[in-house]
């Protein structure tokens, strides 16, 4: 589990604390005991059931938070035991780098359709995580927490703009298409998929004319994400545009340092600023036990698409091992909406166990090229993908021939919620 925290941790938000939500003048406050509280996460809007967060709420739950939204924090009321308080904190990082959590509110609960409904605004000035404790009595509270949910309003427009970043040679390396037909084809397909929002445009912009760091990204050379340098994220690219400042940065490199991975980002700490969780990084190629192959332009789309929509709040449709081990909640077997299916062979077929070193999501490209075709057949014995009911959503973890279908109404609203939460 700590190994899951950690990973988790490395994907923590920058903190600014500067104008900050003032804490309260209370009494007693009742921090979460330090072994426990990083353990398990809540996230805006999330429909997915985590018995995890239910049974460890009262002790200590992360939610991830970002500016000016308001949340509400809700669960079946248990009447015998009573409602709790619920004391909210600030995790921030000292200078020596250990984390330390700050209070900031202190909340009674109103009884609303048999649910206990805690309500508060985040004034933070960037994306934060907070940690909430119940208390009864002066102790953690002992009463039943079933059925927790966080919902967030955001503050924000739900437009958004896209901005492709090609990085090192990799405009010379497309197999068979231009950056222009690829520019014109990604936007065509957001707008496609993504039909809850409104996709204003999309913006091309090479690496090496980025204003601040663009000496870094030589326009001559193949850039390998997770080997040319150490920013396997590319995050030094997210932001800083010109003129593309709020947009969705999608950095384009030559190939990711990971066997079969076509993409990745992280799910839920999307940024469309600068600084961490700021970019989606893509694969032109993929990387091969012997060497990479060419992804195509419609590869390379379909694997944006996707990885963006985990940027904008949706899990897979299915869980794959590979997720529980990054969200680090193993009762978290699919994304919770009910007009998603969800195959339930597909976690434990073990066809897709492989995680990712970054720790974020990973897009595992399998079927008619082969990779990790052998995996599949020696590992998951008669188990056919193709047989999954969400094989054709474009949340479906595995890339397969079947075309994707629209995404459906819960995941269209997930993603504008998400949106609208996101400074931009
Ligand atoms: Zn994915």
């Amino acid at each position: 589990m700590l190994k899951i925290a950690s990973a988790l941790l490395a994907v923590g938000l920058t903190f600014l604390m500067s104008g900050c939500a003032e804490s309260e003048d209370t009494d007693f406050v009742l921090y979460p005991p330090k072994d426990h509280y990083l353990q398990y996460w809540m996230y805006p809007n999330d429909a997915a059931i985590s018995d995890s967060v239910d049974a460890n709420l009262a002790r200590g739950v992360i939610l991830e938070v970002h500016p000016n939204a308001t949340y509400t924090l809700s669960f079946d009321a248990d009447t015998v035991a009573g409602a709790p308080k619920m004391h909210l904190f600030r995790i921030g990082k000292n200078k020596q780098g250990s984390s330390f959590v700050h209070p900031v509110r202190l909340l009674e609960a109103s009884l609303e359709e048999g649910r206990y409904v805690y309500r508060f605004l985040c004034e933070e000035n960037d994306a934060a995580e907070w940690a909430v404790t119940l208390e009864k009595g002066k102790d953690f509270y002992k009463g039943s927490t079933k059925n927790v949910r966080l919902t967030g309003d955001g503050a924000y427009s739900d437009h958004l703009s896209l901005n492709l970043v090609l990085v090192g040679n990799v405009a010379q390396k497309l197999d068979g298409f231009t950056e222009e037909e690829l520019a014109t084809a990604m936007l065509a397909n957001f707008r496609k998929f993504y039909t809850g929002i409104v996709i204003d445009t999309l913006y091309v912009n090479h690496a090496e004319n980025h204003p601040v760091v663009g000496d870094h990204y030589p326009a001559n050379q193949p850039w390998v994400a997770g080997r040319s340098d150490d920013d396997t994220m590319m995050q030094s690219l997210g932001g800083g545009w010109p003129g593309a400042e709020n947009a969705l940065d999608l950095v384009l490199t030559h190939y990711i340092d990971e066997e079969g991975l076509m993409g990745y980002s992280y799910l839920f700490s999307g940024n469309l600023g600068r600084g961490e969780a700021s970019t989606v990084v893509l694969g032109a190629h993929v990387k091969t036990a012997n060497g990479s192959l060419s992804n195509s332009m419609n590869d390379i789309i379909e694997t944006a698409v996707h990885e963006s929509g985990h940027f904008l709040g949706l899990r897979h449709t299915s869980s794959t091992t590979a997720d529980l081990y990054v969200i680090g909640d193993y009762s978290v077997v699919e994304d919770g909406f009910t007009d998603t299916p969800y195959c339930k062979g597909l976690l434990s077929s073990g066809l897709v166990k492989e995680k990712s070193s970054s720790g974020s999501d990973m897009k595992i490209r399998h079927g008619h090229r082969g990779l990790y075709g052998k995996v599949m057949l020696s590992t998951a014995g008669l188990f056919d993908i193709n047989t999954c009911p969400d094989v054709d959503n474009l949340m479906f973890p595995v890339e397969t021939e079947t075309e994707y279908a629209g995404l459906t109404p819960q995941q269209q609203e997930m993603v504008r919620k998400t949106l609208m939460i996101y400074p931009h």
